[in-house]
């Protein structure tokens, strides 16, 4: 079964995109069949593989409400050596259409099912919001990746989101699990990260992964490059964090699986 991972927080920029596309790219590079869909119409994660997202025919919109096979709309990104089902801010529409559209929230997972067994891995990066779109990705996955920012307010939200995910297990996904949550953009001078780090351990043990992400100019550079930080500067320290991130993610699912 491949393991399908919602990227979730309805917090906006908490390292989300950063996240999924670095890991994905990790993964990728460790010999692993990724797919990476960007469901934000921000379209951060196409951009971020290096797909220019106002040139792109055919987004996750299509895949959604028109349902265009997936094998029709994935482009390969050769900078981060995944597939890719690119966004841009066409997929806002799709928010309404989905909650007009019966069964919407079924709509991802229906999509995906066809062509989920061609990957190991599946990446959504989701939009910073608990919307139609956060849905079908909870209802389309079987883990759910939470990147969180340590810094104050960090888990102000968090239980709202942890609360969404009891819902979707209860009714229409009861594979769902929470993979782990990440600390991103953490600054090791801080304080207030530190406590904020130390109050994720003590509240959500050995779900929190034991990789940090530190703050790292070259990880803000990356995207304007088009490359994931590992492929733009493999020596930085953004770049370093994230492989091993990737790393305990792999371990810790074969853990699971054996
Ligand atoms: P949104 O909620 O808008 O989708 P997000 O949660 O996906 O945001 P990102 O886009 O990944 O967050 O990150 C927000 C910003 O912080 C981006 O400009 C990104 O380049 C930058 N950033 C992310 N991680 C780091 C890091 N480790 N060091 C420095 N900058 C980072
Ligand atoms: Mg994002």
């Amino acid at each position: 079964m491949s393991m399908i991972s919602a990227v979730a927080n309805q917090k906006g920029g908490v390292g989300k995109t950063t996240t999924t596309v670095n890991v994905a790219t990790a993964i990728a590079e460790s010999g692993s069949r990724v797919l990476l869909i960007d469901l934000d119409p921000q379209g951060n994660a196409t951009t971020g593989v290096g797909i220019d997202k106002n040139q792109v025919e055919l987004t996750s919109y299509d895949l959604l409400m028109e349902r265009v096979p997936l094998t029709q709309l994935r482009l390969h990104s050769s900078g981060a050596g995944v597939d890719l089902v690119p966004s841009n801010s066409d997929l806002t529409a799709a928010e309404v259409g989905l909650m007009n559209a019966q069964s919407g929230e079924l709509r991802l997972k229906q999509m995906l099912e066809p062509v989920a067994g061609e990957y190991d891995y599946i990446f959504i990066d989701c939009p910073p919001s608990l919307n139609m779109l956060t849905l079908n990705a909870l209802v389309a996955a079987n883990r759910v990746l939470v990147p969180l920012q340590t810094e104050y307010y960090a888990l102000e939200g968090l239980s709202s989101l942890i609360e969404t995910v009891e819902q979707v297990r209860n009714s229409r996904n009861p594979g769902l699990e929470i993979d782990g949550i990440v600390r991103t953009m953490h600054d090791h001078r801080n304080r207030l990260g530190a406590e904020v780090s130390a109050q994720l351990l003590s509240h959500f043990g050995d779900s929190v992964y034991r990789t940090v992400i530190p703050r790292n100019v070259r990880v803000a550079e990356a995207p304007s490059h088009g490359l994931p930080v590992i492929a733009y500067d493999r020596h930085s320290r953004g770049a370093a964090a994230y492989a091993v991130l990737a790393e305990e993610m792999l371990k810790r699912h074969r853990e699971q699986t054996t």
